[in-house]
């Protein structure tokens, strides 16, 4: 029997999952890190932190699945995207703590990149909206504060990556200074059509050309690890950012096919092929993977509270003490009894676009109970997903005939049934729900020569399959009182 191992770098943990060669788990393991809040608004991470959960989670699930290194066909990377690292090119030195996606304290730059009128050829060439998330404004401010870091970069002595990077630069000791095209099309410095880091992009945040990775595809084996590791050089054989990892775990490989990750907010892609699908409502066209230098594409758009709305139910408001409860509670009630719960907590996204908007509970009369109020949650994660994709049906002029579901939030039936009466289409739930982890193996068991792209698919098995029963006009009346919810939160604190 062979393996393949997933490495998935995330936001709060890092784990490592052993597959066989039937694409069934073996063993995992997961280690959290540290968050660093320097100021209000500052994500860091340390990177050895980074570094030493992700090794110690590998060599541990080696240990659990009691499988010998040379069982191991491949190791695939998948990560948090954004976060970036510079380091010393000689040493591999860090200069500075990783500055994390979530980290705001680049806004300033962005702010001046709008004033300045850059926001049309940023969306035009990179597919992104200019935002300080992406890594290309990070890079700059650390060039910028980090005493001597101009001089050393344009003598050639930095390296810039994302986590990807990161990671197979110290696996393979030094050896390969590599991103994949899917990280790189979240950096702000890539152009999305040409596949190249655009020179535009670079002059404009005056990143020098020296700190840059070369861009490798998704499913490509870049180096092998160091002896010391495991025992043995492993080939490492691919390389994709979380959700574009998902999105292929999820064996959504052909055009029109997405997914929605329900975790603590949603991650909705959508595969557009070969095209590149600029939004009208604000979601970004970013790559969907690149296999033999053949780039396909994504629409992405994302709920900012999902699950979190579940979470503020348990924690704030204590009307229930596990997530979990909210199922029988929602099942209690015949419907929602005319209440809506518009959990725009941290404003409106996609296709709302209002910062201003805040969180409303509407429609309570006397009879309202808890019930109502835990139905009414659960509903919204389905109304704004609802949202996006048919802002996605509608930029990519396909309409979607299935949609691929899983994260945390996807245990719940009651939400997924929901799922699929409010978008009038099946809703299914996979075998496995690690789907980020099984997307990089299998770019990585693909690249090793596993597995070919026929046999990719049959490693997607259906778990449950969740058919609208909603008659039309129903849902219709549904849909419309969520928009008058949306409208009665929209543009409450602008004043
Ligand atoms: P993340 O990766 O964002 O941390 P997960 O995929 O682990 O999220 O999912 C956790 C989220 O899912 C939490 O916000 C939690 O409230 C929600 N969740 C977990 N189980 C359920 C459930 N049975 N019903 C509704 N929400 C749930």
């Amino acid at each position: 029997m062979k393996y393949v191992i997933a490495l998935d770098q995330g936001t709060t943990s890092s784990r490592a999952i052993v597959f066989d060669e039937t694409g069934a788990q073996v063993a995992s393991h997961a280690n959290e890190f540290k968050q660093i809040y320097p100021k209000p608004g500052w994500v860091e991470h340390d990177p050895e932190d980074i570094w030493s959960s992700q090794i110690n989670a590998l060599k541990t699930a080696v240990e659990k699945a009691d499988i010998s290194a040379g069982d191991i066909a491949a190791i695939g990377i998948t990560n948090q995207r954004e976060t970036t690292l510079v380091w010393d090119r000689k040493s591999g030195k860090c200069f500075h703590n990783a500055i994390v996606w979530q980290c705001r304290r680049t806004s300033p730059i962005i702010e001046q990149l709008k004033q300045d009128g850059y926001e049309q050829e940023i969306r035009r060439v990179t597919g992104l909206v200019p935002d300080a998330y992406f890594s290309g404004s990070k890079l700059k401010w650390l060039l910028d504060n980090i005493e001597g870091l101009r001089d050393k970069a344009d003598k050639g002595e930095v390296c810039f990556g994302t986590v990807d990077s990161y990671l197979v630069w110290r696996l393979t000791g030094g050896r390969a200074h590599v991103t994949d095209a899917t990280n790189a099309s979240r950096t702000m410095l890539f152009n999305l059509k040409d596949q190249v880091w655009d020179k535009g992009m670079l002059r404009m945040l005056d990143v020098p050309e020296s700190v840059l990775p070369r861009v490798v595809d998704s499913s490509q084996t870049v180096g092998v690890t160091e002896k010391s590791i495991l025992g043995r050089e492993i080939p490492i054989c691919a390389m994709a950012g979380d959700q574009h990892a998902a999105l292929f775990g999820q064996a959504c490989f052909e055009k029109g096919m997405a997914k929605n990750t329900y975790g603590t907010g949603c991650f909705l892609l959508m595969n557009t092929g070969s095209e590149i699908v600029p939004s009208r409502f604000g979601l970004v066209s970013t790559m969907a993977w690149r296999l033999d230098g053949k780039p396909t594409y994504a629409l992405e758009g994302s709920v900012f509270v999902a699950g979190a709305a579940i979470q503020w139910l348990r924690d704030e408001l204590k009307i229930v003490t596990t997530a979990a409860e909210t199922e029988g509670l929602a099942r209690s009630i015949p419907d929602n009894g005319g209440v809506y719960l518009v959990p725009a907590f941290a404003g409106l996204g996609a296709p709302y676009w209002d910062m201003y908007a805040r969180g409303t509970l509407v429609g309570l009369t006397r009879g309202t109970g808890r019930a109502h109020i835990a139905r009414a949650a659960l509903e919204s994660i389905a109304y704004q997903s609802m949202d996006v994709l048919e802002a996605m049906t509608e930029d990519s002029g396909h309409p979607l005939s299935v949609l691929r579901a899983d994260g945390g939030a996807t245990a719940n039936n009651f939400l997924m049934q929901f799922q699929a009466d409010m978008l009038g289409i099946d809703v299914v739930r996979p075998r496995i729900t690690e789907t980020t982890a099984l997307g990089a193996a299998m770019l990585a068991g693909r690249a090793a020569g596993l597995w070919n792209d026929a046999q990719l698919g049959g490693i997607w098995r259906s778990e449950s399959v969740f058919t609208p029963s909603l008659p039309e006009e129903t849902r219709a009346k549904l849909k419309a009182k969520w928009k008058k919810a949306v409208s009665k939160a929209e543009r409450w604190t602008d004043d």
